[in-house]
């Protein structure tokens, strides 16, 4: 998912020594896909395994995020990987930090309330529009260290984790917008399916 707007992150790490984020940052990052790609509409399949290569590539999707500028999430489909896997990085919300967040195998256990927001993703670029989605959500899966973790969510974070679950359906954001809303938003999506990728 992207928003317009980011809060620039803590810059305490690049302004203390440009090396650093060298280091931190040794994997490239990934080709992003983008709508008309048919892979975006795929289902993704359970990893069973959490391995070097789930590590990496994990790593490489927040690279991936990172490089964009205004990412606060993506899921492995974004990048062409059928692999339940989605990455959140939300940054800050409400005054509160958030870590990142990689998560194996999400899955909505419950919800409660509709909250409608603006929504935007990486994969849709410049394309925005009001979602209407559940408040609160309860989320569990699995972590880097093969341990299962269960998220309560609000806001933003709420917000993010569904849009990216969702793409691991293979269901995109203008998907659950109003049919007349669609509609308007029709000729910007025809341009973007025929368009060179922006970046
Ligand atoms: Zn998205």
């Amino acid at each position: 998912m992207s928003k317009r707007k980011r809060k620039p992150k803590s810059t305490a790490a690049s302004d203390v020594s440009g090396e650093e984020s060298v280091v931190l940052h040794e994997t490239a990052p990934l080709q992003l896909r983008y709508y008309g790609d048919p892979v975006l509409r795929k289902r993704a399949e359970p990893v069973a395994e959490i391995t070097d290569a789930e590590h990496q590539l994990a790593e490489q999707m927040l690279e991936t995020l990172y490089a964009t500028g205004n990412g606060i999430g993506l899921a492995a489909t974004q990048v062409g990987v059928l692999k339940r896997l989605i990455i959140v990085d939300i940054g800050e919300d409400d005054d509160e930090e958030y870590e990142p967040l990689v998560l194996f195998n999400p899955q909505l256990l419950s919800s409660e309330g509709d909250i409608v927001a603006e929504e935007g993703c990486l994969s849709i670029p410049d394309v925005t529009a009001d979602v209407k989605r559940p408040e609160r959500i309860v989320v569990e899966g699995i972590d880097l260290q093969c341990e299962s973790v269960r998220i309560e969510a609000d806001g933003l974070l709420a917000r993010v984790l569904q849009h990216e679950i969702d793409h691991l359906n293979g269901v995109l954001f203008i998907d659950r917008i109003s049919g007349l809303k669609r509609r308007l938003l029709s000729d910007e999506l025809t341009r973007l399916q025929k368009a060179e990728k922006p970046y």
